[in-house]
């Protein structure tokens, strides 16, 4: 079993008036085989929270840890988190002009593992996954998400996380832009990757739609850049049915 911990998280960013303090003090442990919910109203911090674990460089961690089975993430460089088993579904995901799927996820999977997957069952699992998704066989031969729809998009990121086998998923709004069919399908990769690798999942997410789909055990409510509130998987029930606004009235 791994753990990823996340210990009295302060993330601030630079802005035209000066650094502003976006996460205060967010404490978090993921073990693999737990899927942990992250809810909460829009700019609460959540994908804050999934841009620092990924290293993204306009986040600077004040201070708290993150670790990873006891080693120091935060100094770790973005290729070093994908090595140590992290895996950061973008929110919005960048095109890559000029590199096929194919050679971007083996070269992907190369750097990944430090060894090149061998070349015939690599072949066979690319097409394995590819189908199990519905993803279209030409997507091969495409480059990285040129002209790619956002539900495309997103299965293509699922489609990683099935071939990379990350000990840690994060994913941010997977579900935003999906319709229930493409939902359904995206949601069954994260659970056979779940399944299949013992995969720990941070499933940050506005809507409660996704977590009819992928159970969390574990559903923690963002409110202005801390954990206003945990819980088991009623808590997302009742966001469902309430919505955010007992939070923000204690807020005001
Ligand atoms: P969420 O994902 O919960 O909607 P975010 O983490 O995107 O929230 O944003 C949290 C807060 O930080 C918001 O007030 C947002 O305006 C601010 N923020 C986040 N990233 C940036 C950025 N790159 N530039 C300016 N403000 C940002
Ligand atoms: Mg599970
Ligand atoms: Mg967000």
């Amino acid at each position: 079993m791994s753990t990823l911990e996340i210990k009295d998280l302060h993330v601030s960013i630079e802005t035209e008036q000066g650094e502003k303090e976006i996460l205060k003090g967010v404490t978090l442990t993921i073990n693999t085989d737990e899927t942990h919910a992250i809810m909460g109203p829009n700019g609460s911090g959540k994908s804050t929270l999934a841009s620092t674990i990924a290293g993204h460089p306009r986040y600077n961690v004040t201070s708290g840890s993150i670790t990873l089975d006891g080693e120091n993430v935060l100094e770790m460089s973005v290729d070093e988190r994908a090595k140590a088993g992290l895996f950061l579904a973008m929110q919005y995901p960048v095109e890559v002009p000029g590199v096929t799927m194919t050679n971007f996820l083996r070269t992907a999977k190369t750097a990944i593992d430090g060894e090149a997957p061998k070349l015939r069952t690599w072949t066979k699992d690319v097409k394995e996954a590819m189908s199990k998704l519905k993803i279209d066989a030409d997507f091969a031969g495409r480059n990285v998400n040129e002209g790619f729809s956002g539900g495309e998009k997103k299965r293509v990121e699922i489609l990683q996380l099935e071939l990379f086998k990350p000990k840690f998923a994060i994913l941010d709004e997977t579900d935003s832009g999906l319709d229930v069919d493409a939902l359904k399908i995206v949601s069954e990769g994260v659970n056979r990757a779940q399944e299949e690798n013992n995969m720990g999942t941070l499933l940050i997410t506005h809507y409660t739609r996704i977590l009819r789909y992928i159970k969390p055990d574990f559903v923690h409510v963002f409110v202005d850049g801390r954990v206003a509130e945990q819980g088991g998987p009623e808590l997302a029930d009742r966001l469902e049915e309430e919505g955010y606004d007992r939070y923000l009235n204690v807020k005001a």
